[in-house]
């Protein structure tokens, strides 16, 4: 039974974060266990920006975006000599086991410091991107799902007033999972994913034609790591004599109020995360999966690539 463990966001935030890190640390005092919190992920850990919480101290935190903890990227813990320095600072304090929430990178990056310290780390998924393997659901994904539908619902009303083409670039980095949610639920009438393969000139003959048909408006959801809105826009407008306009949603998507499901999942997992370490399994992401709390190995979640949903890209070339 371990008697302290530690707590960092890290890399790029996401709503729930809060959610989840107010887990780890109520379910650690609750068991009797002391829990320090880590400012800016890797950079205050090798900072020595730790500080011991209470109770009250992840209080009135649930219901808010961001981070209390703050994030932060860290180069100094790609290398060997930072991430000693960060494992001399935990020993130092008599901490024992530590949850890192963040994505697919700084899950790697405590995947470093089990390697090569073998220090008891348990991996939380924060990140809105829904990409870390061996789970459908990330703490995030579903509040930042929820942003886009609500820019859809607001650009569908625009686009028709206007008969225009939208284009919406959406975040998701490598992974297409956000356009491919928000497009379908956001009845888009065509959904570019890095995932898939797609032709510009194809989409643009299309749409074209559907605007001859007598279609109002076109809305195009490109997530970030298939391509350029702006140049799908630039396309589009090269081509055809339709009026079109790109929106770059950008970092609104990473804000706002956790959704319902993001907060008590993230509250769920927090509290896995923290049983789990304080008993002494380590070296594990937990996720959701199929409606239920998962457990993946940290090694396997890093080193695998997330593949998206066939159901959802075979309901989207039906309904789209
Ligand atoms: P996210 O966690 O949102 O995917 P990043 O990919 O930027 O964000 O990763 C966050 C931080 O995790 C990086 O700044 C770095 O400190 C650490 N990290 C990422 N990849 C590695 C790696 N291969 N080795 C060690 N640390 C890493």
């Amino acid at each position: 039974m371990l008697k302290s463990i530690a707590v960092m966001t890290s890399g790029g935030d996401s709503p729930g974060m809060n959610a989840a890190a107010r887990a780890v640390a109520r379910t650690a005092l609750y068991e009797g266990v002391r829990v320090w919190g880590i400012s800016d992920g890797y950079q205050g850990l090798i900072e020595e920006r730790l500080r011991e919480l209470e109770s009250k101290d992840v209080g009135d935190i649930i219901q808010r975006g961001g981070t209390f903890l703050g994030t932060a990227r860290c180069e100094q813990w790609q290398t060997p000599e930072g991430r000693r320095l960060g494992y001399e600072n935990l020993i130092q304090r008599g901490i024992e086991g530590l949850c890192v929430i963040g994505g697919d990178g700084s899950l790697r990056g405590a995947q470093r410091l089990s390697e090569e310290y073998g220090f008891p780390i348990v991996g939380l998924p924060g990140t809105i991107d829904n990409d870390v393997w061996g789970m459908d659901y990330t703490i995030g994904c579903d509040t930042a799902a929820n942003t886009i539908i609500d820019a859809i619902n607001k650009l569908r009303d625009t686009a028709s007033a206007h008969r225009r083409v939208i284009v919406l670039e959406v975040m998701g980095r490598n992974c297409g999972w956000l356009a491919l949610v928000s497009g379908i639920s956001g009845g888009a009438e065509y959904i570019i994913v890095p995932e898939e393969e797609f032709d510009l000139r194809q989409i643009t003959d299309s749409l074209s034609e559907a605007y001859e048909r007598g279609k109002r408006y076109i809305l195009i959801v490109v997530a970030e790591g298939a391509a350029r809105g702006q140049d799908v826009c630039d396309y589009i407008a090269q081509h055809t004599d339709i009026e079109t306009r790109v929106s770059v949603l950008g970092h609104i998507q990473r804000g706002g109020a956790p959704s319902v499901i993001d907060r008590v999942r993230a509250s769920q997992l927090g509290e896995q995360a923290a049983l789990s370490l304080i008993s002494g399994l380590s070296g594990v992401v937990f996720g959701y999966s199929n409606g239920h709390v998962v457990s993946v190995n940290l090694y396997d979640a890093v080193n695998n690539k997330k593949k998206l949903d066939p159901e959802y890209l075979r309901l989207a070339k039906v309904l789209c």
